[in-house]
């Protein structure tokens, strides 16, 4: 095959095991976890005890080794009923692929097992209080220190933080060296000087614990730098290229949820003596919404056969995938709310949650704007 993707036995059979799962033991519990902001370490043991947390990871080092379409398909279900939950997975792939991408065969042996497994969540760790888009200006600083490095820094808006006992870090070994100064670490929650500030009160995926993470003198072994010193942003910037598709997935997840409860409703409520359903301006915006989230779905699906094949395009078509879904989840859960009326405005009905939770797959693993830039810089190259 040399473009598009293929939907095999394997991935429609896994996602019906998935679709139990959520079924089971995540969907009931998606409004309270909403509700209290609390991190569900339920549904994570849920993820762990079913081998979902590991499904990045190859089977040497006790992951199962799939491709990333599977990766995706699960994002996508598990969105579809609990955004917040969905986060569990989606960041443990991206904690993991500084790891996936530089760590050593022997540091792999060493930390994989216990992120396989989910006995490790693993945290990532870019954005600073003052360096969001421009990562590349982050503060933080990593000094060899004997056989040790210091880390010194604030590390903003980091995904389970509170949950964590891993993190992938990226800091300065060279301060006046712009991105090439940057490198990757491995740092653990036990560490000296290492600790995590207080949770962020946020719009959605409120029980995604988001918190500041701080480095006084950190102190880890030599050992924990990833890859090469000064390669750190490239890796970063390649993680992106393999977790922004998943943030799509995640998106087409939530935008599906929407449409089951919003078809789900209009069926039921009744206005003019008739389901509001039946009327043609209800039809026809479902039938945008649902056009629309088919759309992102084969372009998300597109591009993880594309992280899985090596193509040259990867970073193009995530980008792509990652700004297509997180604009059709926005407005398909506006939609959701509005043909719910004045329901679909209150907690009684899902809706409401999904609009407030889809509006972070526009802003996180870099905005739309930033999206945006990536696709015409891979048009364009750099023009000055
Ligand atoms: C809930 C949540 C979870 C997150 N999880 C993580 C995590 O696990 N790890 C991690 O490292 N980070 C994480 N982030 C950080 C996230 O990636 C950043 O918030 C994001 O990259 C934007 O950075 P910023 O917030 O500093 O916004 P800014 O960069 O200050 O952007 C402000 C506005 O300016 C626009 N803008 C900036 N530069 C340009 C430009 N060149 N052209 C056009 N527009 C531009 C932006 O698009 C945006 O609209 C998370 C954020 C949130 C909210």
């Amino acid at each position: 095959m040399a473009d598009g993707y293929e939907l095999t036995e394997e991935h429609l059979s896994f996602r019906e095991v998935v679709r139990e799962i959520c079924a089971d033991k995540i969907a009931p519990r998606a409004a309270e976890i909403d509700a209290t902001g609390e991190f569900p370490w339920d549904v994570a043991r849920t993820l762990a005890d079913n081998g979902l947390l590991g499904l990045h990871i190859a089977e040497e080092y006790g992951g199962s080794g799939a491709d990333t379409l599977t990766f995706c398909i699960l994002v996508e279900e598990v969105a579809r009923v609990c955004a917040s939950s969905s986060v569990i997975p989606l960041v443990q792939k991206l904690g993991s692929m500084p790891l996936l991408m530089a760590a050593s065969h022997e540091q792999k042996q060493r930390w994989f097992p216990a992120i396989a497994s989910g006995g490790d969540l693993i945290s990532y760790c870019i954005s600073e209080p003052d360096a969001g888009s421009d990562a590349a200006g982050m503060r933080t600083t990593a000094v060899r220190d004997g056989d040790a490095w210091l880390l010194n820094g604030t590390k903003s808006w980091i995904s389970m933080a509170s949950a964590s006992s891993a993190f992938a870090v990226l800091a300065k070994t060279d301060p006046d060296a712009g991105a090439r100064g940057v490198s990757a670490f491995y740092v653990r929650h036990d560490d000296p000087g290492f600790s995590v500030g207080r949770a962020e009160h946020k719009l959605g995926i409120r029980g995604s614990p988001t918190c500041q993470v701080h480095f006084d003198d950190c102190r880890i072994p030599g050992d924990r730098l990833l890859g090469e010193e000064g390669r750190g942003f490239t890796y970063a910037m390649q993680a992106f290229d393999h977790t922004r598709l998943v943030v799509g997935a995640q998106a087409v997840g939530i935008a599906q949820g929407a449409i089951d409860a919003a078809t789900g409703y209009v069926r039921q409520r009744r206005q003019f003596g008739k389901p509001v359903g039946a009327f043609q301006g209800v039809q026809f915006m479902l039938a945008d919404m649902v056009t629309e989230t088919v759309a992102a779905r084969q372009l998300v699906y597109l591009a993880a056969a594309k992280a899985d094949r090596g193509d040259d395009d990867l970073t193009l078509y995530s980008s792509m995938a990652k700004l297509k879904a997180g604009d059709v989840a926005m407005r398909v859960t506006v939609d959701a709310v509005q043909l719910h009326g004045g329901y679909g405005y209150t907690t009684e009905y899902p809706v409401e949650r999904y609009m407030r939770d889809a509006k972070i797959t526009q802003i996180y693993e870099g905005t739309q704007e930033i999206q945006r830039l990536v696709i015409g810089r891979q048009l364009l190259g750099r023009l000055s």
